[in-house]
């Protein structure tokens, strides 16, 4: 094998380093690049007299000296391909911290500095990673060849050893695990930064399909992104346009009697058409337009409260809502300025939303208990929770997901779920609604498990007000009508 082709990893005493390249310098560059004693090799090849800029906290390379590192890196790749020689290959990994921010805030900044120490630490330890801090808790790791069998089972034992040394070595169990997003050069890009973006774009996928594991680029996913732009474009556009309704769906108490109604998001787009919340509501979220959103709501459940036709409104708050400590005020001026008390909403929030719920969102939801809002805990069942949630989080109502009245007919595990929180929440005066009611069999079976209320097709589909008939008292003659 000439040096001109020469791939091939070599192992030396302390380090080890791939050699890439078409010449023996451009070799040893490599090496250089891919070494975990970037100082000491650096000084050995001449090219810099310079220590190497490392962070301070972890021991990663500093921000400036990574993207030098890939940038050069990149430079080799499209030389190799100039001269028609086979490029050396590597792939980018962003590595981002799950729920990072609720560690650093219900933990304390401490605990959130040993992750990310360990977090480098682990990656420092995996032969060829190179791995760099790019911001607080954004962390980019170089690594030779593309294979994505091999990086998946490299990138899947790092994930475990990481996750083994938090929880066992440092007792930190709060850690959940980490997000990775990966592309590779030359196959994915050729320059820098287009390559950045891509490993950008395969981890905000990660974060919303694959969390704690890792996701490689593929080009349905710029399709993607460039259509979440243009939702989130759109969506500015449409607050002021007045495109959204606000669609009613009734829920009952036992007996069939009318309790409230939770309002649900609709978007009429002039050229889409009606687009379902779950497709606008997560752009929504990443954007921040969520706030402006979530008054609109509000405001227009006040006009529609003032109707007369509806009594008692649940309302969705994203936990997104709760980042800037600002809800409850926000909440009751829009109640001031329109003239309508707390104890005529419920506010509804996910389940998933406060399972990371930190002190700072919790005193928020505390504020709003005490300003005479009711809080109900929403698809409850979808996260891996115990029944101490309820204990250490104040809710007055448990919404069971729909998944669970679609389950209970079949499976035996679900009825037991569903009945053990009927009677955990009897003992704790919290009310249970059951989501997702479709049929007779499955409202049978919510009642005989013990819930208070019930929500669901059966009952009724969500309806614009003016298609709510006035002045009903009982749903249970109701159901094909609305
Ligand atoms: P969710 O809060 O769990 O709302 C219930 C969803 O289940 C609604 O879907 C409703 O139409 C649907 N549903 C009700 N009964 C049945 C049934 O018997 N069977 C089936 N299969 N589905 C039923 P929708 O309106 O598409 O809303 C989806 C999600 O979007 C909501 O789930 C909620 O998380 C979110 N969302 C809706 N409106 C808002 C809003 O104003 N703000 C926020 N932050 N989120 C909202
Ligand atoms: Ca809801
Ligand atoms: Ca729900």
């Amino acid at each position: 094998m000439s040096s001109a082709t020469m791939f091939g990893l070599i192992e030396g005493a302390g380090h080890v380093a791939w050699l890439l390249g078409a010449t023996f310098a451009a070799g040893f560059f490599a090496s250089c690049l891919f070494s975990t004693e970037p100082k000491v090799l650096s000084e050995k090849a001449g090219l810099s007299q310079r220590p190497v800029d490392l962070d301070d906290l972890t021991g990663a390379l500093s921000r400036g000296a990574f993207l030098d590192r890939l940038e050069l890196q990149m430079r080799m790749i499209r030389d190799a391909e100039s001269r028609n020689q086979a490029p050396p290959e590597l792939t980018l990994l962003l590595i981002d911290v799950d729920r990072f921010k609720q560690l650093n805030d219900g933990f304390g900044h401490s605990t959130g500095d040993d992750v990310l120490v360990e977090l480098v630490k682990q990656a420092q330890t995996r032969p060829g990673w190179q791995i760099g801090r790019l911001g607080g808790d954004e962390f980019a790791v170089l690594v030779a060849g593309h294979d994505h069998r091999e990086l998946g089972n490299n990138v899947a034992a790092y994930c475990a050893d990481l996750r083994d040394a938090l929880h066992r070595r440092k007792g930190i169990l709060a850690f959940s695990g980490v997000t990775v997003g990966a592309a590779s050069a030359p196959m994915n890009a050729s320059f820098a930064d287009e390559l950045l973006k891509l490993t950008d774009l395969a981890l905000y996928q990660g974060k919303k399909e694959n969390r704690g594991g890792l996701t490689f680029f593929n080009p349905e996913m710029r399709e993607e992104y460039g259509r979440a732009r243009q939702v989130a474009r759109d969506l500015k556009a449409a607050v002021l346009l007045d495109e959204f309704q606000l669609h009613y769906q009734p829920i009952v108490s036992r007996e069939g009697e009318l309790a409230s109604f939770e309002a649900l998001l609709r978007w009429k787009h002039p050229l889409s058409g009606m687009i379902p919340p779950d497709q606008f509501i997560p752009i929504a979220e990443q954007s921040g337009i969520i706030d402006r959103l979530g008054a609109w709501v509000l405001r227009r459940a006040c006009e529609d409260l003032k109707s007369g036709v509806i009594e008692t409104v649940a309302v969705n708050i994203s936990g997104a809502q709760f980042r800037h400590g600002e809800l409850p005020d926000q909440i009751l001026k829009i109640l001031r300025e329109e003239g309508v008390k707390a104890d005529k909403f419920i506010l509804e929030i996910t389940e998933t939303a406060l399972i990371s719920a930190t002190p700072f969102v919790l005193e928020q939801i505390k504020a709003l208990r005490q300003l005479g809002f009711r809080i109900a805990l929403d698809d409850f069942g979808t996260g891996n929770n115990s029944f101490n949630m309820f204990r250490s989080i104040p809710v007055d109502i448990v919404k069971i997901d729909k998944s669970y009245s679609q389950g209970m007919a079949t499976d035996p595990i679900a009825q037991v779920f569903v009945t053990a929180v009927c009677q955990v929440c009897k003992t704790l005066g919290i009310c249970v609604v059951m989501e997702g009611v479709e049929t007779e069999e499955q409202h049978s079976l919510a009642l005989l498990a013990g819930a208070d209320r019930i929500q669901g097709y059966l009952i009724g589909k969500p309806a614009a007000l003016r298609d709510i008939p006035s002045r009903r008292r009982s749903f249970g003659t109701l159901n094909s009508r609305i």
